[in-house]
């Protein structure tokens, strides 16, 4: 399994291979100018700001990403959340009841939940105690019908990024795509595999508007990868999947990166001091190191916990059912206030 080559042809899909994408009229008349009369998408001509169909490319807000995580234009997939670029991926490159795909438990729920939607086996393989993944136990894993790796880094919910060592050896002994999740990127001092597009063809990274960026709401998901994988994605993506308040949204964000940066400073700060005192919590045994916007830690008795902090209205998350993550909570760094409010609960319980 040493130095395979990459060929994506083998990867993709028969039908998606061979599918002739739908042109909308946007695909096919493209040379926008003011004074232009278009009569040709059905859309109602009076003005709500909304009446047009959005760009279907979202030029504009891709120009601006370009810049602002210096990959090229062509390299970018945008998807109605990350959820939507991950499903992309399962419909263009496994083919139900067929192929396979390997996870590594304790992750993001959404890679199993897509891959059971989709009829893909999911192949788990734990993460060692240390929560990195396990290459040699990933490897055995992987046959010629294994299509995608799935690697979470910020890992969600143990808060850790993987070795960059790790990684890179999964892209360079598998032939599949090696897929990084980089939901969390943004509260960690790793860099993105972003820089490593142009090394590793079969490299695909996931990144979201929802945490950093503030903007859950939008549903705004990113997909950087080889202008050949973009391609094919582009083939069977919805037409309009991104809508205009969301690509208007986004672009206002990008342009305001400032307010962006500050807040992701003060998340930081409180994610740091929130880690020490937790500490000082008599029932919690351990706190995890976080390079994301959430901690994780082991308590006493994670169900009594949580039900004892719904009680007096704090909302966590109690990941106990997940593989190795017995007796564990996992909180969202909040406001100042907010974790005030939940180091006081939590030391008047103790
Ligand atoms: C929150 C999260 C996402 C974001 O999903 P969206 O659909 O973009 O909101 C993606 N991956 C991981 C690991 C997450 O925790």
């Amino acid at each position: 399994m040493h130095n395979q080559t990459f060929y994506l042809e083998k990867l993709v899909r028969d039908n998606v291979a061979k599918l002739k994408p739908y042109s909308s009229a946007r695909d096919e008349f493209k040379d926008f100018h003011e004074d232009m009369v278009f009569l040709d998408a059905n859309e109602n001509p009076y003005n709500t700001g909304v009446n047009r169909y959005p760009d279907p490319q979202q030029v504009t807000l891709k120009q601006h990403l370009s810049s602002v995580k210096r990959v090229p234009v062509d390299q970018i997939l945008l998807g109605n959340g990350s959820d939507e670029v991950l499903d992309l991926l399962f419909r263009a490159f496994c083919e139900p009841n067929v192929d396979n795909v390997v996870t590594l438990p304790p992750t993001y729920g959404m890679y199993a939940v897509l891959a059971a939607t989709n009829a893909i086996a999911n192949r788990e393989v734990l993460l060692s105690k240390d929560f990195q993944p396990d290459v040699n136990s990933i490897l055995d894993q992987v046959d010629h019908q294994t299509k995608m790796i799935f690697l979470c880094s910020p890992n969600n919910p143990t808060a850790n990024s993987f070795e960059a060592a790790s990684i890179t050896y999964l892209l360079e002994n598998f032939k599949g795509l090696v897929v990084v999740d980089e939901a969390y990127i943004d509260f960690s001092a790793a860099e993105s595999w972003s820089t490593q597009l142009h090394n590793y063809p079969n490299l695909v990274i996931i990144q979201t508007l929802s945490k950093a960026y503030g903007l859950a709401g939008i549903r705004l998901g990113i997909c950087y990868a080889s202008a050949e994988i973009i391609g094919v994605l582009n083939k069977i993506k919805p037409p309009y999947n991104v809508n205009e308040l969301t690509q208007k949204r986004a672009l206002e964000r990008i342009l305001n990166y400032e307010s962006v940066a500050s807040e992701i400073n003060s998340i930081l700060k409180q994610r740091d001091a929130l880690s020490k005192v937790l500490l000082e919590v008599n029932y919690v045994n351990k706190v995890y190191p976080s390079e994301a916007n959430f901690i994780l830690a082991r308590v006493d008795d994670a169900n009594k916990r949580y039900n004892q902090l719904l009680e007096k209205g704090i909302v966590v998350r109690n990941r106990s059912s997940q593989a190795l993550c017995e007796n564990t909570l996992r909180f969202t760094v909040g406001t100042t206030e907010e974790n005030e409010k939940l180091i006081a609960v939590l030391k008047e319980l103790a």
